[in-house]
């Protein structure tokens, strides 16, 4: 099998990895809860943190390529440094993007901002066009 690399035009925002994961707190250990640091009978930390997909990127990463609603992408060779890409996108393979009518971006940049703004990603600074690298 070959590598195959395309580009995609996104009109959308760009958002971070770090925005799309939550921190849980969760016990340690199965022993009872007490208000300490480690567990007086395994030694374990009490509490730790694990980081977890919110809901929405959950969704997208299990569910198909939907995110809330919108088109989306991903970006990025190390998971850590992953930016999803959400919008709409204009892909193609060579050549340039043909647009039967230009695109209204009041328009897109409303809908973004209707679809993420209850979900707190709604980010305006963000907000422009970009070209991603796609390799599939
Ligand atoms: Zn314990």
């Amino acid at each position: 099998m070959s590598t195959l690399y395309s580009a995609a035009t996104v009109i959308g925002i760009a958002i971070p990895r770090k925005d799309l994961m939550k921190t849980i707190k969760k016990r340690g250990c199965g022993h009872e809860a007490r208000l300490a640091k480690h567990c007086s009978e395994c030694g374990k930390p009490m509490w730790v943190e694990e980081e977890t997909p919110s809901p929405e990127y959950e969704g997208f990463i299990t569910v198909d390529e939907k995110f809330c609603g919108l088109d989306a992408i991903a970006e990025g060779y190390d998971p850590e440094d992953l930016i999803l890409y959400v919008g709409i996108i204009y892909e193609v393979e060579q050549g340039s993007v043909v647009f039967n009518q230009a695109p209204n971006i009041e328009e897109i940049k409303a809908k973004i901002e209707k679809a993420l703004a209850p979900k707190g990603l709604w980010n305006i600074d963000r907000f422009g066009i970009y070209t991603v690298c796609c390799i599939s």
